[in-house]
């Protein structure tokens, strides 16, 4: 009722630019934080004002700004972008889903894993298979994975905790194995959250709501464990009590109003850092793509978000919550990548593959898996439709090109630089001096081991104008001497 409220006073104030121009203004002052008479910046006082760069009445009125008022667009636009150059720089990580179960008990009407699919082939990844795909991953260059599940006892959370552990502990020539394994596995107990803490091997734990809105997500969820809205929601705390405190939240934009949705994850963000002192570490922002055999993923969903719409929703997203990182998947085409990434994404998917099992089929330097296995890899299915099939070197090169420095830092993540020292960090506009010299080693390392020529060619070049940006003489000097060593052949430095 509050996001309806918010959504309907606010209607007026975003016809009126001053207002509008306010806000956005605001917006940047917040996040461009003031630098005191030392050069370093303020610490900002703590609790939701910092996290929130704008209430959620405020992101209300901008959410109701016209997508078609083009000036109005354009300085929102500019002032995301901004406040995205600013926070996260110019670099972008890159991860892979890794899906190790399609089975699922859930009758979610947008998701082709449903259980009353009878269409849709399924399958999990025995142990060997897991080893091949994050084998193929590997070969790729990839050092951060999420591990995607449906919700079954056909893969139960032993499995996962089996399968993290593995996963963990693949190693390839000759960059090593990966460095941070992300989760997106149905919701947890207090208890089973204890359970994936433990593990040691867990980066962020992320699982979206949906939709916020109670009807649609009462219809849109008509059986299984997922269809309890309040148990759902709770989810982060649950893993917040137990101590996982990296936790990432998202919307399926195309089932309700994009608006409230923003708004729900909003609220959901500040209740978060209200009450555990750090807001979710990422946002994820899904839009919804054709699946077989799941009738609300036709034609974008019950509520379609226009291109218009969704460039407005990132560019707002990011001026209202400017320390939480934002993640863009290959459900979205190149060029509409393109364009978000200037407007507040941060991170995003790479190379994906939604089907069980197909990194390794399509890997050539791949054992050839047993004769079962590889039956049941070419039977199984994609949970949706990509719209973005570069492989990994070719979008590593079309970033570079594009002036972004694509990423496989976890430096902050294995420093224990999480939660709420983590938002410490952000909040101080720090992470900058974290991350740089610590994202352009990893990209030197890529480089190395994985580029294409036509990638390492432009990659060189890119690295060595970028060392340049490095602040201060002490941080330059650092990365100077792991660069050397990285060249020699050294690897996983920061
Ligand atoms: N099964 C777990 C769950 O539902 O929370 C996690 C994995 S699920 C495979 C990952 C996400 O994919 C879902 O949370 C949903 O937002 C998204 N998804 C499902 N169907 C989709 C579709 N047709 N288009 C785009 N995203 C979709
Ligand atoms: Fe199952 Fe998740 Fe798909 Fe729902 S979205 S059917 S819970 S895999």
């Amino acid at each position: 009722a509050e996001i309806h409220e918010a959504l309907f006073v606010t209607k007026e104030n975003a016809k009126d630019a001053v207002l509008v121009k306010d806000l956005l203004q605001k917006a940047e002052d917040h996040a461009l934080l003031k630098v005191g008479t030392s050069g370093a910046p303020v610490p900002p006082q703590s609790g939701s004002e910092y996290v929130q760069g704008l209430t959620v009445l405020e992101a209300a009125t901008l959410l109701n700004v016209d997508s078609a008022n083009k000036l109005l667009m354009q300085l929102l636009f500019d002032t995301a972008f901004r406040i995205k150059e600013r926070i996260y720089g110019n670099r972008i990580v890159l991860f892979a889903p890794l899906y190790v179960g399609s089975y699922c008990v859930n009758q979610c009407t947008y998701c082709s894993f449903r259980a009353s699919n009878h269409a849709a082939p399924r399958g999990t990844l025995s142990n060997d298979q897991l080893v091949r795909e994050v084998e193929a991953l590997q070969r790729q260059g990839h050092r951060r994975l999420l591990l995607v599940a449906g919700e079954s006892p056909k893969y139960s959370f032993e499995q996962t905790l089996e399968a993290l552990q593995i996963v963990s502990q693949v190693r390839t020539e000759p960059c090593g194995g990966i460095r941070r394994i992300n989760v997106e596995i149905p919701t947890l107990s207090v208890s089973d959250f204890r359970r994936l803490k433990a593990t040691n091997c867990v980066g962020t734990y992320t699982l979206f709501h949906e939709t916020y809105h109670r009807e649609t997500y009462r219809r849109v969820h008509p059986a299984g464990p997922k269809s309890d809205y309040d148990y759902r929601l709770l989810t982060m705390d649950r893993a917040q009590t137990a101590g996982v405190d990296d936790v990432g939240i998202g919307a399926l934009f195309g089932l309700y109003d994009y608006r409230f949705e923003v708004l729900g994850m909003l609220q959901h963000a500040q209740h978060l850092d209200q009450t555990y002192g750090a807001g979710p570490h990422t946002v994820s922002i899904p839009r919804i793509q054709p699946a077989l055999g799941a009738p609300d993923s036709l034609n974008g969903g019950p509520n379609p978000v226009s291109d218009a719409d969704f460039m407005k929703l990132v560019a707002v997203l990011r001026c209202a919550v400017p320390y939480t990182g934002m993640i863009l998947s290959t459900r979205e085409n190149p060029q509409t990548r393109k364009m978000l990434l200037h407007l507040g994404v941060s991170q995003m998917s790479a190379g994906s593959k939604t089907d069980v099992g197909s990194y390794s089929k399509e890997d050539k330097k791949a054992n050839v898996l047993p004769e079962k296995c590889q039956e049941e890899s070419q039977d199984m299915l994609a949970q949706f439709t990509l719209q973005d099939h570069r492989a990994m070197d070719e979008i590593v090169h079309d970033l570079m090109e594009d002036g972004f420095v694509p990423s496989w830092c976890t430096a902050c993540y294995r420093k224990g630089r999480t939660g709420e020292a983590f938002m410490k960090i952000a909040k101080k506009g720090d992470i900058h001096n974290y991350c740089h010299p610590n994202g352009l080693l990893t990209l030197q390392e890529y480089l190395i081991d994985y580029a294409s020529e036509r990638t390492r060619a432009l990659g060189e070049k890119v690295v060595q104008q970028e060392s340049e940006t490095i602040g201060s003489e002490r941080a330059k000097q650092a990365y100077e001497r792991k660069l050397k060593r990285i060249n020699a052949g050294e690897h996983d430095l920061y």
